[in-house]
């Protein structure tokens, strides 16, 4: 197994779990008062877009609309169409500032599904480079992430401003 640097150092980090569903992450991300704190990069109208805190991958964002609904049945027109735009902007963002070489962008419905957070739905965009899985084992409980959390918001943070649609 290679060797990565990792700003905390040999970090094993719990996947999230959600037994209580009356505390949403994502909710309280969107009311919180700090982007900064909550990983948030970009806030649309009904929609924003948040890296996760234990991402797959450098960059791993998603994006979710505001309302806590659990199910694409729920999602109003405006917000089904702002998913699509902030995803297509996500793509755009993380190209410019990562230079991936793809993409893995899903949606895990219902907690059989895979759905750490079962009834706030949010679309995951992982960017992928050649080779990746390599020291990225999929299915485990350990992740080494090559830049710091706080380092990886300043960048998309600073690059969605910078873009448009
Ligand atoms: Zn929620």
């Amino acid at each position: 197994m290679k060797i990565l640097w990792a700003p905390w150092r040999m970090a094993y980090i719990r996947r999230f779990s959600s037994g209580n569903s009356s505390k949403c992450f994502l909710c309280e991300a969107a009311r919180g008062k700090s982007d900064e704190e909550s990983l948030i990069v970009f806030r649309g109208e009904n929609c924003f877009v948040i890296m996760n805190r234990f991402p797959y991958n450098n960059g791993h964002l998603m994006v979710a609309p505001y309302r806590h609904v659990g199910s694409i049945l729920d999602l109003r027109e405006e917000e089904s169409a702002e998913i699509m735009k902030l995803l297509r902007l996500s793509v755009k963002a993380l190209g410019e500032e990562y230079r991936p070489d793809g993409y893995n962008i899903g949606l895990n419905l219902g907690r059989v599904a895979g759905a750490g957070l079962a009834d706030h739905i949010h679309f995951h965009v992982v960017p992928r480079w050649a080779g990746d899985t390599n020291f990225m084992p999929v299915i485990s409980e350990t992740k080494v992430i090559p830049e710091g959390l706080e380092e990886t918001w300043r960048r998309l943070k600073s690059r969605f401003s910078r873009l448009r649609v």
